[in-house]
């Protein structure tokens, strides 16, 4: 399955109840889900971190679909490439600073 076919999959399954929903309510159960990956990856079996990953995967597409972005795409056009910033693979950008160091100075990195 692409990714692509993956969106498909999910805006099939629950694109109608999700535009019902609206984008601002969908994006909280995202982050919702995004807490369960987080508390998955720190406690949790293989089976619960799949799980986990699987769901957060698929509100970001459902989100996608909302949004009229086809993930695929947008994927392959940003990181496709290499890295966005230096154009390697793997990535050669100097390593950000850490989020202690970051505490109450700069803005945190984001990927180009
Ligand atoms: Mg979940
Ligand atoms: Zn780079």
């Amino acid at each position: 399955m692409t990714l692509r076919d993956f969106q498909d999959l999910i805006e099939a399954q629950y694109g109608r109840k999700d535009t019902r929903r609206g984008i601002e309510r969908t994006f909280l159960w995202f982050v919702e889900e995004v807490g369960e990956l987080a508390e998955a990856i720190r406690r949790g079996t293989k089976a619960e971190r799949e799980e986990e990953f699987a769901d957060v995967l698929a509100w970001l597409s459902t989100m996608a679909s909302m949004s009229g972005i086809d993930l695929e795409t947008a994927a392959r056009a940003k990181y496709g490439r290499g890295c966005p910033r230096c154009r390697a693979t793997p990535c050669r950008c100097a390593e950000p600073p850490s989020a202690d160091r970051r505490r109450g100075g700069g803005k945190r990195p984001k990927r180009a």
